[in-house]
């Protein structure tokens, strides 16, 4: 399986990657993911992209096209990839297409995260992040136990992410609009366009999901 998750940021790309990658056996890159990881081990693309994304606008497309490919030539991409958080532009989606035409290997589908704009942010201002194993949660939805300050899975310590403040929020919303939203009419002339409403539970979301996928 071969997909491209876009979406706006608190669409749930993330936790819908989660699910697919346990259904699919396929990689899961998260361009975003990456990024804090660097920036948490201090590496140079670490400290490149933190300017950027405090502010919550884009990294240029050249550092983002050369992290993906880099990981997309490892072993592990031939079973399949999820790409979440890439392409972002149009630029980015012109690469892949090249890179991806190179190989024999195309997309079997990008799916639209459909979700209005209020319910994004209401989301993003309460979503918090464990620190040790990444995994999601939010204080709107106070599930297996989850208190706001440890991780239920696995002990680890919560956070919330310094883009989740409510101005960043709007900014990267402005930037998904501005830059990322084109894609849409993109993938949709190449008849890879499928659309989901994620408006509901990440168990809806995941369930709208499988049916588009087949
Ligand atoms: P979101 O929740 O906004 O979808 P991500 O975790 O995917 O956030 O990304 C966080 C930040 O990392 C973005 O705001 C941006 O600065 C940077 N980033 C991630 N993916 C890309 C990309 N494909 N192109 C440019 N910048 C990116
Ligand atoms: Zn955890």
């Amino acid at each position: 399986m071969r997909l491209v998750l876009l979406g706006a940021p608190g669409s749930g790309k993330g936790t819908q990657a989660a699910f697919l990658k346990e259904r699919y056996g396929c990689i899961h890159v998260s361009t975003g993911d990456i990024f804090r990881e660097n920036l948490r081990n201090k590496t140079p693309l670490g400290l490149e992209a933190e300017g950027y994304m405090s502010k919550g606008a884009l990294v240029p497309d050249e550092v983002v096209v050369k992290m993906v490919s880099a990981r997309l030539r490892e072993q592990d991409a031939e079973a399949g990839f999820l790409l979440d958080g890439f392409p972002r532009t149009v630029a980015q989606a012109e690469f892949l297409d090249a890179f991806l035409q190179e190989r024999d290997w195309p997309l079997d589908a990008v799916v639209l995260f459909a979700i209005d704009e209020e319910k994004l942010v209401q989301r993003l201002v309460n979503r918090r992040t464990c620190r040790s194993c990444g995994k999601i949660y939010n204080l709107l939805r106070a599930e297996d136990g989850f208190d706001g300050k440890k991780c239920p899975a696995c002990d680890g310590e919560i956070y919330q992410r310094e883009d989740d403040s409510e101005r960043v929020i709007r900014n990267r919303l402005k930037v998904f609009g501005d830059q990322t939203a084109p894609l849409i009419a993109w993938y949709e002339k190449k008849e890879l366009l499928r659309r989901i409403d994620v408006s509901g539970t990440p168990e809806e979301a995941f369930e709208a999901l499988e049916a588009v996928l087949g």
